[in-house]
């Protein structure tokens, strides 16, 4: 039986990208203190069900805080959760300093994944980004000194004025930084940020250019040694994101702090984007979601985002459905050139990718 992850929101950051839907706020020294005794009280008092392989710090930006405060965390995560495996911070390069990563990894982090979007100075501006390159070259040999050997760095694709040619720029300064992750995400205008405006959608790459900047970036990172395991995620051979993976294979994962979504013995929870009730409360104020997917639904839709797809004759098993008519709709995409079929496997490439809403939603006609 696979073991649970664990994932803790720290939703602190210097400023907002304009992009940004996370919650996040800008907070000081106290409210910081107070967050992690929060986050603290709930990890002791929540009830467990299985031991745990990964803790993840998502933000916000975690490495905003204090080592000591973050170490205390992974103390409490490991001994509640019997913890031992990937142990993951998102971090800033602008805010990485060689004695943070230091203090990091002594801590038990070994994992560390950097937000970068572009290596495009222009791209950068639009984005809100305040990082140069140099930043980022730094931030990956420090983490390498300190002794980490499994970084990842975001990109964005699809942002304001981005073209193949810059995106084959961006790529290939990563692929110089010898790293082993690449997370590729689509940029989406969210409502209520500050790119939710004209001015942004029309210097936007638009669907035909996004369709082949993304086709682009799949095939120009296989042929430099990144293998895509998931819609928007490509690693070297093993450093897949072993905590990423449990969303999509339908795997428990515990949650922690505002915002923060989990899922645990079926039932799907989050907490409130709210710091101070969370803080007040110790997370005690979780809600249980309403969900309108069955169990059948949810797992066909997150096993078709991974590259190696989803196995029929399981789907059948455990969820008690009848594949013919499945097979028929698969049938129809293989022959669109969008997917293929291995034995019972069924699997979206790269053109299937782009397409995923649609082909998904009909494979779901057939299931309930
Ligand atoms: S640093 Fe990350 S989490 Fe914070 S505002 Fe920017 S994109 Fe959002």
């Amino acid at each position: 039986m696979s073991l649970a992850g664990v994932y803790v929101h720290i939703p602190f950051c210097r400023s907002k990208c304009p992009y940004c839907d996370f919650y996040s706020i800008v907070g000081d020294k106290k409210i910081q203190q107070e967050y992690v005794d929060a986050v603290l009280k709930n990890i002791n008092n929540s009830k467990k069900y299985k031991d745990a392989d990964t803790l993840y710090f998502g933000g916000g930006t975690p490495i905003l805080l204090d080592s000591d405060l973050l170490r205390q965390i992974v103390n409490a995560v490991k001994i509640k959760f019997n913890l031992s495996g990937e142990i993951t911070l998102e971090a800033n390069p602008c805010i990485t300093t060689k004695d943070k990563l230091k203090e990091l990894y002594k801590a038990g982090f070994n994992r560390i994944s950097f937000g970068m979007q572009s290596a495009n100075q222009d791209e950068l501006d639009y984005l809100g980004r305040n990082h140069v390159n140099q930043d980022i070259i730094n931030a990956v040999t420090w983490s390498k000194e300190a002794g980490f050997k499994n970084i990842s760095i975001d990109v964005m694709l699809g942002t304001p004025k981005q073209t193949k040619s810059s995106i084959k720029k961006t790529l290939d300064f990563l692929i110089a930084l010898d790293i082993q992750h690449i997370s590729a995400y689509m940029l989406k205008i969210e409502k209520g940020t500050k790119f939710d405006c004209d001015d942004i959608r029309n210097i936007v790459p638009d669907e035909d250019e996004i369709s082949d900047i993304y086709l682009f970036v799949c095939d120009y990172l296989s042929q430099n040694g990144f293998m895509q395991y998931e819609i928007s995620n490509f690693s070297k051979k093993g450093y897949e994101s072993k905590h990423n993976l449990k969303y999509w294979k339908y795997d428990d994962y515990y949650a922690f702090g505002a915002s923060a979504h989990g899922f645990v013995n079926g039932v799907r929870y989050s907490y409130p984007r709210d710091i101070k009730q969370y803080i007040q409360t110790s997370g005690e104020n979780y809600i249980v979601e309403d969900y309108d997917k069955s169990d059948a639904e949810e797992y066909l839709m997150l096993r078709l985002r991974l590259s190696e797809g989803l196995n029929l004759k399981e789907l059948s098993c455990k969820y008690n459905v009848d594949i013919n008519e499945l097979l028929k709709v698969s049938d129809k995409f293989i022959k669109y050139g969008l997917m293929q079929k291995n034995d019972d496997n069924i699997s979206l490439n790269p053109k299937g990718f782009l397409l995923s809403n649609y082909i998904i939603s009909e494979f779901m006609l057939y299931i309930s």
